[in-house]
């Protein structure tokens, strides 16, 4: 090899790896692993103050990103509720801290969209009234991206310090999650 091509190389290589880091090809680097959470989310909603599996699922994956997590956060004023809350801390040196946030539960609404993976579940209410449920607000694309955001930090390590929450919010759409 000539010096005059491993230059070239290594300027392509270099123009490669800038090229990897754009905010586009590291979304698309992310969405096919990202897809089977989104379906299993949508498939598997949870009712505002109950999002049990769900915490558990963001939990898990913000974990295998290298951050602390910290799960069960929050105190309801109404004591039926468990808090399902979750922060996961990814520490790089010193620096600002950035808050990341995504919600978690769902709507009492029942899916239309015919889609293989639309959601079949039903539940009692808090009322104990059996109602249908579906991830009709986006809250499961919230929680995809989320995950999406703290795998892609992870792996830009080296161009960015400080410190990252990321918080997984249990019941928005009731409005008291945010409180607890
Ligand atoms: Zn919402």
């Amino acid at each position: 090899m000539t010096l005059f091509s491993i230059l070239l190389t290594s300027i392509f290589c270099s123009a490669v790896a800038l090229a990897q880091q754009t905010p586009q090809s590291l979304a698309d680097a992310e969405l096919p692993s990202l897809l089977p959470i989104y379906k299993d989310i949508h498939s598997h909603p949870e009712l505002s103050g109950h999002e049990e599996r769900t915490a558990t699922l963001v939990a898990k994956e913000l974990r295998a990103t290298g951050c602390q997590v910290t799960e069960h956060l929050g105190k309801y004023q109404d004591s039926k509720f468990k808090p399902h809350g979750v922060v996961g801390v990814m520490k790089n040196g010193d620096g600002p801290t950035v808050l990341v946030r995504t919600d978690m539960d769902a709507l009492p609404v029942h899916e239309e969209t015919g889609l293989p993976y639309a959601s079949t579940v039903t539940t009692n209410n808090d009322e104990g009234k059996e109602v249908p449920v579906m991830h009709a607000c986006g809250h499961d694309a919230h929680m995809s991206m989320f995950i999406g955001v703290a795998r892609s930090l992870a792996k830009l390590k080296d161009q960015w310090h400080g410190t990252i929450l990321f918080v997984a919010q249990p019941a928005e759409e009731t409005g008291n999650g945010a409180r607890a």
